[in-house]
């Protein structure tokens, strides 16, 4: 007999009731270390005291209005964004996909616009993951995820990490752009060197194309600066952000500059939801913790504790870890054993961390870790190797 609730998911036999910082709480108390913040969307931890009064504040307001009408929220978060990055413009939705679906649909509205309707397909790269819905998925192109699913959506062409040949050869008067995790996320937390960014933007200069950065996973603090493409010097003509930026309420936004969105007029997209007044208002609360004095400087350096720390564990245990990968607080430990028995044995020490492709796991801590929950981490990370080394 079906589940209750769809069966897609493969999902550990553990649930969550309430949590504190880092960490995560069951109906009998026991306590989790939580390194995955519910995949890099808790940016804040749980339960911040500024969140939940951004939240609860606007709950005794007004729930949902609709954009048929002026949205202050959305000003006010949308103007700060602006105000930290690249951006001239910025649509709210609900979630990462319908963010990469706005990039998409940005891109080849742009060329429409100026009359070159012919330029629509869009370049990605091996392992790459967009989203699920049908387009993001065509994107990714990850063959298992979008098998039975009918035929596959026009218009997305996938090359080879780091093959500039096929790059290049892929291009043509079809290309609209070219779109990139600068930090892989579900692929297996490969980071794109800054050199290979700034030679994206190089070939979308010449080409006349647009550069699509997907931060859904690696922005909002997340490497320690508020964008990963603020380590390359150069930016993105669209960026789409989620995750993170919604410190765990569903919040999903598309930056752009004002070239790129030219073809988004008045009727050309839109959502029920998106960017609500709830959503709004604790991304404005996001905002204020990750911009606070000194909070993405503390990211950085609970990063390299981080790092050193898993470097050491990767000398004493080669037998289980064969790699160690990703920026700031998004880091991977490659195993040689299968991914999801260490993810088992982490969570038996009960240390929360994530699979990934390529045989990875994923770290992603809340971006207020302190160094005790950094030292935990490592000391039930040991344990989970010496676990697996008994095996
Ligand atoms: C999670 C993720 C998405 C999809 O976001 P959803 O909110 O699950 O739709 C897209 N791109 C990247 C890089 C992600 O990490």
């Amino acid at each position: 007999m079906i589940s209750p609730v769809l069966p897609t998911y493969a999902r550990a036999p553990v649930a969550f009731v309430r949590g504190v910082g880092a960490r995560s709480y069951t109906e009998d108390g026991t306590e989790f270390l939580d390194f995955g913040a519910g995949v890099a969307v808790n940016s804040c931890g749980h339960a911040h005291p500024h969140l939940i009064a951004a939240l609860t504040e606007q709950a005794g307001k007004i729930w949902h209005t609709s954009n048929l009408y002026q949205m202050p929220g959305q000003i006010k978060l949308a103007e700060r964004l602006i105000a930290a990055t690249f951006a001239d413009t910025v649509f709210f939705c609900n979630s990462g996909s319908e963010a990469n679906e706005l990039a998409i649909k940005m891109a080849r509205k742009h060329f429409a616009a100026l009359g070159k309707s012919e330029k629509f397909h869009i370049i990605t790269f091996e392992g790459a993951f967009h989203g699920r819905t049908l387009a993001t998925l065509a994107a990714g192109g990850q063959q298992k995820y979008l098998e039975g699913f009918g035929p596959k959506v026009v218009g997305f062409d996938q090359v080879a990490f780091g093959d500039h040949k096929a790059l290049e050869a892929a291009i043509g008067p079809q290309t609209a752009a070219l779109m990139i995790e600068p930090v892989q996320g579900e692929g297996g937390l490969r980071s794109v060197p800054p050199e290979e960014l700034r030679y994206l933007r190089g070939l979308c200069d010449k080409h006349d194309l647009l550069l699509i950065f997907d931060e859904i996973q690696c922005g909002v603090g997340r490497t320690g600066k508020l964008f990963a493409y603020e380590w390359t010097g150069v930016a993105p003509d669209i960026m789409s952000i989620a995750k993170g930026i919604g410190g765990g309420f569903p919040l999903g936004a598309v930056l752009a500059t004002e070239n790129a969105a030219s073809g988004m007029v008045a009727g050309t997209h839109g959502s029920t939801f998106g960017g609500n007044p709830l959503a709004t208002a604790v991304g404005n609360a996001v905002l204020d913790v990750v911009l606070g004095d000194g909070f993405l400087a503390n990211v950085q350096l609970q990063a390299l504790k981080l790092k050193q720390g898993l470097a050491r564990l990767k000398d004493l245990h080669p037998t289980v870890i064969e790699d160690i990968r990703g920026e700031g607080l998004m880091m991977g430990i490659k195993t040689r054993g299968l991914n999801t028995d260490f993810v088992k044995a982490a969570l038996a020490e009960k240390l929360l961390v994530i699979g990934a492709g390529d045989n990875v796991v994923r770290l992603l801590p809340p971006l207020i870790v302190t160094e005790a929950d950094i030292n935990e981490a490592l000391s039930k990370l040991e344990a989970t190797c010496n676990a697996l080394e008994k095996k």
